[in-house]
């Protein structure tokens, strides 16, 4: 006597397995719906901000970076913000106008010498307050310096050229220090390269360079006209 197939209660027509798996499908279907709704809302994409002012260096993060860029340059996003915030209102010129120009919060005139002091430090207050300290270091350093003393003077300059704020600032100078590494044999060798350094940035920026004579004067000794004393 022929036996079943052993799958034989597993075959059934087409039409009845068709309505089968369509019933299956709406009901997943229905499932998912119901999850998505009762999920939390997702957060929205941030909505495009205003597009930035040409200049603005960005941060790693890429958001403008406040210690890369000149206060005027910075100053510049905020007046740009104000022009957005008002052009969204319905306030006529007049209004805009005073609006930008009496803002707490913005920088009202956007010019360095209107710049409070207590303010963070933009790319050239920085590198005024940097250089000043880097030079100024180098001018009291010993005249001879110990091994442990040149060791720890390297540190320093290496911490500067990994942890100085500016990141396209840092990043020159740790490729030039690596170019010419320091010479941190004592005074004159250290304020001579330090100065060398500082006149790179002062071309690259399209400054004048400094004479590097003169550089134990400029932040040791003073003037010789006594006006510093
Ligand atoms: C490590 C470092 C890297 C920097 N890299 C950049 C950069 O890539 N891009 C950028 O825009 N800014 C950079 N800066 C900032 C820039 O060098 C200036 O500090 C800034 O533009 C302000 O310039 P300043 O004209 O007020 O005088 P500064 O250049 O800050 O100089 C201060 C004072 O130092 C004296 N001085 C000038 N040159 C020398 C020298 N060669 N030796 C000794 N004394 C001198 C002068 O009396 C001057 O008034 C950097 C700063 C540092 C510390």
């Amino acid at each position: 006597m022929p036996q079943p197939h052993p799958t034989q209660d597993l075959c059934i027509p087409f039409t009845q397995w068709r309505a089968l798996v369509c019933a299956a499908d709406a009901q997943a279907a229905q499932a998912a719906q119901a999850a998505q709704a009762a999920a939390p809302s997702r957060p929205k994409a941030p909505t495009p901000t205003a597009p930035l002012p040409p200049g603005i260096v960005l941060d790693a993060d890429g958001k403008p970076c406040k210690v890369c860029n000149s206060w005027k340059t910075w100053a510049k996003i905020g007046k740009k913000k104000e022009a957005g915030t008002a052009a969204g209102t319905a306030a006529g010129t007049a209004a805009t106008a005073d609006t930008t120009a009496n803002a707490p919060s913005a920088p009202a005139s956007a010019t360095a010498s209107a710049r409070p002091l207590d303010c963070p430090p933009d790319v050239e207050s920085l590198g005024r307050a940097t250089w000043t300290f880097l030079h100024t270091t180098a001018a009291y350093y010993p005249s001879h310096a110990s091994p442990s003393q040149q060791s720890s003077m390297r540190g320093l300059l290496r911490g500067v050229a990994d942890f100085y704020p500016c990141s396209y600032c840092r990043e020159d100078f740790a490729a030039r220090s690596a170019a010419v590494p320091p010479d941190v044999e004592g005074r004159e060798a250290l304020s001579r390269w330090l100065c060398e350094r500082h006149n790179e940035v002062n071309q690259r920026l399209g400054k004048e360079a400094f004479d590097c004579a003169k550089v134990m004067e400029r932040w040791k000794d003073g003037p010789a006209d006594g006006r510093c004393d």
